[in-house]
């Protein structure tokens, strides 16, 4: 009955372990969820007011199908002021969230059996999307260097079937970033070998220890071989608005929005108006949530080092710790998925394993820190305990 296309197709981990762990807290097990990666923070104050105004000002009809013209400027403005990349509105599409913007990227982009280069371990969503869409994922394993992609691993996963690279800093689910002289060369080879770069940047304003975040759009020669993807989804806490966009080579992008025209038309037209409001009004809830995220990070970092059988490599940014649990292993518990299961049952803690961002994740699992440091103590006092 299924097409052959959906017929082996996940669901989203990232998902179902939120969706088991909100099952169980209805059961009334008390789960401390580290599972999905979602802001604990509410919507800043004044997104939400420009929501409600939309609501009464009655801008609740279709919009233009690629998104508002006020928020493709505001997202340019974004882009030109915080990214160096230029961008006209012509080169903007407005989607409902990330998500979105990426398959319609895929869509746009692959043939049958096209390549895709994946740093891995890499978000659950992206191999899954090339699947629907027919083209073939190619894995760049980055355990070797604590999880640092760099230009030399690219090379070994050129062909000439290679259509394009998703570059993913800092990465969900590591937390590391890609350094800018080997983002640099990645660009080289995206020239000489004619691939696209498609560059994840939803966690670009959550980086720590002086680095900075960095676009490779605004390299010299890149404009028409890279696709940028961002989101308000992480930045401003706004993961239930669903509104994320991508930036590119017009003639693509073009093509994505007649693909969204018709799928899904326009984005939510109050959704819109609230990320017009993110994206342009105030930035100091940015930087608060960052600060924020900063402390958690380094107390996880200095907590979850001291778990016999835990190392973990300093995340550098996003909210994401993603520990080689592996020495915590047991002849039974001896996998990600297995130990996810175990903190599950045994802790009542709900992290993502390692190994549903691909095999070289394996030995590790995901654990959000976007949660209160009361609830991150908590969970990482329930691990240790669990393991002694
Ligand atoms: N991107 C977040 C995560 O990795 C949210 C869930 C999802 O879209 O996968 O947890």
């Amino acid at each position: 009955m299924l097409s052959q296309r959906i017929q082996n197709l996940k669901p989203s981990a990232t998902i179902a372990i939120n969706t088991k762990a909100i099952e169980l807290q209805k059961q009334g097990v008390d789960i401390l969820k580290f599972g999905i990666g979602e802001p604990d923070f509410d919507t800043p104050e004044n997104i939400k007011q420009a929501a409600k105004r939309a609501i009464d000002e009655g801008f609740t009809k279709y919009t233009v199908g690629t998104g508002i013209l006020e928020l493709k400027e505001a997202v340019c403005t974004k882009l030109i002021r915080d990214n160096k990349v230029e961008c006209d509105t012509s080169n903007v599409l407005i989607t409902n969230g990330g998500k979105q913007a990426l398959y319609n990227c895929f869509m746009a982009l692959l043939n049958p059996g096209d390549e895709v280069i994946i740093p891995s371990p890499y978000w659950v969503s992206y191999t899954d999307m090339i699947a629907v869409c027919e083209g073939q994922s190619v894995f760049v394993d980055t355990t070797s260097n604590q999880f640092k992609l760099t230009a030399e691993m690219v090379k070994t996963a050129i062909s000439p079937k290679t259509k394009c690279i998703i570059l993913n800093s800092p990465s969900n689910p590591t937390g590391m970033t890609i350094e800018k002289e080997e983002v640099e060369k990645i660009a080289e080879l995206a020239l000489e070998h004619q691939f696209y770069i498609i560059s994840d940047e939803v966690y670009e304003y959550f980086i720590y220890d002086g680095k900075e975040m960095f676009s490779v759009a605004s390299l010299p020669g890149m404009k028409d071989r890279v696709f940028t993807v961002n989101a308000v989804s992480k930045t401003y806490a706004m993961t239930g608005w669903r509104i994320g966009y991508i930036t590119g080579p017009e003639k693509v992008i073009k093509a994505m929005g007649n693909l969204q025209s018709h799928s899904t038309s326009n984005p939510c037209s109050i959704a819109q108006k609230a990320a017009l409001e993110a994206i342009n009004g105030p930035q100091d809830s940015v930087k608060m949530m960052a600060e924020e995220y900063l402390k958690r990070r380094n107390f996880v970092y200095e907590a979850m080092s001291e778990i016999p059988g835990f190392k973990l490599t300093k995340p550098e940014g996003a909210f994401y710790a993603f520990p080689d649990v592996s020495g915590a292993f047991t002849d039974q518990i001896n996998d990600s998925f297995k130990f996810t299961e175990f903190l599950l049952e045994k802790a009542h803690v709900a992290v993502v394993p390692g190994g549903a961002f691909g095999a070289a994740g394996n030995n590790c699992i995901r654990f959000s820190y976007a949660s209160s440091m009361d609830q991150i103590k908590e969970g990482i006092r329930r691990i240790t305990e669990a393991l002694a």
